[in-house]
């Protein structure tokens, strides 16, 4: 059926009354079709044996002092919305503002304080509106290993910090055999703001997470990652694998232009429900240690 004038002429007042006054875009983009989730950050792929993490020399991982902003946070104006929308799964609502300040804001800090203020003062997420606290990080923020785990639990909300609560005393547990605590370790999670009565949040809740927890993980410039839990691993890497499959396999990731090996292993608050799971938490973490110890990395300086 082929619109007539008037009627093309009614359809765009209507999308020009509704506020779409703005081109986002070279070319439509039909938002009911399903499509595959690309990566949310710089790529994820198997990491080989050949891969150059020898920490030092041309490929070794990014010298984390002089913290340039990425090509993603230097997007020419309007261009936010565009990136936004390549990573939005496809069953998110559609794109608002607070999605394309979210992008915004967050390429704006170019420090950690500043990243914290940031997501302090934004007010364009519905789970913020409902949690008690935004909780940032705890740990070492020059470590050179970065955790990332799911969201901020009861505990985590009320004390503002993360993994305080029973997961998080089996997490130092499980630090501690390989000479790893908080002043080794920076430790984050994909959502900065607890998911009323621990729900699972919804995709677009998720989203407006994602480009401060990517410029997150560029401030903090690790020299590697460790993904607590298929949420972590979905999230940081773009990938829809289930954890069984994903845990103890080293992947990588982009910051800037250098890869940096990153490893998914179970989530503490899944072990305390499965303890018997505990041995392969157990292996991945001194896979992790072994990995550090072979790059020429100790935890500290
Ligand atoms: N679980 C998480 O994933 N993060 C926390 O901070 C606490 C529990």
């Amino acid at each position: 059926m082929t619109a007539s004038g008037e009627e093309t002429l009614a359809a765009l007042h209507w999308l020009v009354d509704a506020g779409a006054d703005e081109a986002v875009g070279d070319a439509p983009v039909d938002r009911f079709v399903t499509r595959p989730n690309p990566p949310l950050e710089g790529g994820s792929k198997n990491s080989s044996a050949a891969t150059n993490f020898s920490g030092r020399g041309p490929t070794s991982a990014p010298d984390p002092s002089p913290k340039k902003p990425s090509a993603f946070s230097t997007l020419p104006q309007g261009e936010g919305k565009k990136a936004l929308a390549n990573i939005l799964p496809a069953d998110a609502a559609p794109l608002t503002d607070g999605y394309a300040s979210a992008i915004d804001i967050a390429a704006r800090a170019q420090t950690l304080p500043e990243l914290k203020a940031a997501l302090e003062s934004f007010e364009g997420s519905a789970l913020k509106a409902r949690a008690t606290t935004t909780v940032f990080a705890d740990g070492n923020p020059n470590a050179r290993i970065l955790l990332i785990g799911e969201a901020p639990g009861f505990d985590e909300d009320k004390a503002g910090v993360p993994f305080v609560g029973r997961a998080g005393k089996l997490l130092d547990k499980m630090l501690a055999p390989i000479g790893l605590d908080r002043t080794s370790v920076y430790i984050i999670n994909v959502m900065p703001w607890r998911p009323p009565d621990n729900r699972n949040p919804d995709p677009s809740e998720v989203a407006m997470c994602i480009p401060f927890l990517r410029r997150h993980i560029e401030l903090a410039a690790p020299r590697m990652m460790i993904l607590l839990g298929a949420v972590s691993a979905r999230h940081v890497l773009g990938v829809n694998d289930g954890i069984m499959k994903l845990r103890g396999k080293w992947l990588e990731y982009r910051i800037g232009t250098e890869m940096i090996p990153v490893l998914p292993t179970l989530h503490p608050a899944y072990l305390l429900r499965q303890p018997a799971h505990k041995k392969l938490a157990w292996r991945d973490l001194q896979a992790a240690a072994a990995r550090l110890e072979e790059l020429g990395l100790p935890a500290q300086d």
